[in-house]
């Protein structure tokens, strides 16, 4: 698994996108761009849940990386939220375009992670997938909180996240220029 900060960039891009394809006329939502961000962010580290689970339990293998990585689960959480968020206003398909490929992205990045694979299809198979290329170093939490490794992790996914942070901006601009 990537740290949260590469999912947390997943998140930023999944709102840029969402910003660029509102469901409602500009002015309806004020609060529109905080409260698609509150929802890329939350649906990109959801599926590690199971984590705190793991971390109360003081047992983090026994919990993490299990059930809450299937795309069954992301699909069912996902369309709870939009049924809710539609539940007054339109914007169903878009709200859980956005929560479940948040979800998905978070299964890919960390399919594409060195470890034991992702129980993709649970609960309909227990066979964990993984991505042929890796992408991401990832995360070593069987090292414990102090690890030379750990700093590692987060040089790599810091340059990620700026990375990938140039690219929307240069987009954005492009975009401002041209319209
Ligand atoms: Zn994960």
């Amino acid at each position: 698994m990537p740290s949260p900060i590469a999912h947390l960039t997943a998140a930023y891009v999944a709102q840029r996108i969402g910003m660029a394809y509102p469901p409602y006329p500009n002015g309806e939502t004020p609060h529109f761009g905080r409260r698609l961000l509150l929802t890329t962010a939350t649906f990109s580290i959801l599926p590690d849940i199971d984590a705190v689970a793991g971390l109360l339990a003081g047992d983090f293998a026994r919990y993490h990386n299990e059930g809450t990585h299937s795309l069954l689960v992301g699909a069912g959480l996902s369309l709870g939220f939009a049924g809710i968020m539609a539940w007054r206003r339109r914007g169903f398909g878009f709200w859980f375009l956005m929560a479940a490929g948040c979800y998905y992205a978070h299964i890919l990045m960390d399919a594409a992670t060195p470890g034991r694979g992702v129980l993709a299809a649970w609960p309909i198979s227990n066979r964990r997938f993984d991505f042929p290329l890796t992408l991401f170093y990832g995360l070593h939490w069987s090292d414990g909180w102090i690890s030379v490794r750990h700093i590692w992790t987060v040089l790599t996914e810091l340059t990620f996240a700026a990375v990938t942070a140039l690219v929307v901006f240069a987009l954005d601009g492009r975009k401002g220029a041209g319209g």
